[in-house]
């Protein structure tokens, strides 16, 4: 078992460390993750520029390697023969934030896992419930084992190797995590604003800013699972299809 580990937060996210450590039990572990912070990238295949890969010493003797693209680049370096090994699974994380609802469109940590399905093998992706800007102290140990935990049944079970799976763990001591629950996505609520300023030369720029995004706390949804303390896991598929609407469209004449 050949386990690529990735992230979205770089190759010094402490995230990352605890996710590989947390792998080595499982199988052969390969790092390689973007050599700077890529958080909200969305889904990139770099295609106009070349990708350079430099080998990086992290702690424990592990080896790992820091790439100047995106989480899903590095994934596709890997599966497409970067390691002389093939590689049989991607885990991706453990962000520190989580990742619900719609910013699945944005995430880094998941659409590397994204990445890996569509290169035909299961990709999970690891986030926790952390206050966003305050990284102190979170419980990568225990978000690690629960990561393990899960990875583990991947392996032994038989999932497809279309198997996506997004799994948000609150920052808790394992001990105060409730349990697991399955979910579907949820909904997240925006508070985005344009902040317009000038920059020294007197030219205006922008920039995103406000405050960080809400949450519908849902029963069922992974918002509500993780935000009451509860592991959430929700298979994802990449086909984007609305089946409702395409049966209401099917049903419409489209003549020219
Ligand atoms: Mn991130």
């Amino acid at each position: 078992m050949h386990i690529l580990v990735t992230n979205d937060d770089g190759i010094t996210a402490p995230g990352l460390m605890a996710l590989a450590r947390a792998m080595r039990p499982l199988g052969k572990v390969s790092v390689l993750a973007p050599d700077h912070n890529w958080s909200a990238s969305g889904h990139v295949k770099t295609l106009n520029r070349p990708l350079r890969v430099r080998e990086v010493h992290l702690a424990d003797d592990l080896k790992g390697y820091a790439s100047d693209g995106a989480p899903s680049d590095c994934v596709a370096l890997a599966m497409l023969g970067f390691f002389p090994e093939k590689v049989d699974l991607v885990v991706s994380g453990i962000n520190p934030n989580i990742n619900v609802g719609h910013d699945l469109t944005y995430s880094g940590t998941v659409t590397a896992a994204m990445e890996a399905v569509i290169s035909g093998v299961p990709g999970l992706a690891f986030s926790m419930d952390s206050p966003v800007d305050s990284l102190d102290e979170l419980h990568y140990e225990s978000a690690a084992r629960v990561a393990s935990k899960i990875t583990e049944k991947v392996i032994a079970g038989q999932f497809p190797p279309s198997t996506l799976l997004n799994i948000n763990i609150p920052n808790l001591r394992e001990n105060e995590i409730k349990g697991i629950r399955v979910t579907r996505q949820g909904l997240r609520i925006y508070r985005d604003q344009l902040v317009r300023r000038l920059d020294p030369r007197n030219r205006p720029y922008y920039w995103i800013g406000g405050d960080s995004p809400l949450g519908v706390p849902e029963e069922g949804t992974d918002y509500g699972a993780v935000t009451d303390g509860w592991v959430s896991i929700t298979p994802l598929k990449l086909d984007l299809t609305d089946y409702e609407t395409l049966s209401i469209l099917s049903r419409a004449p489209w003549e020219l």
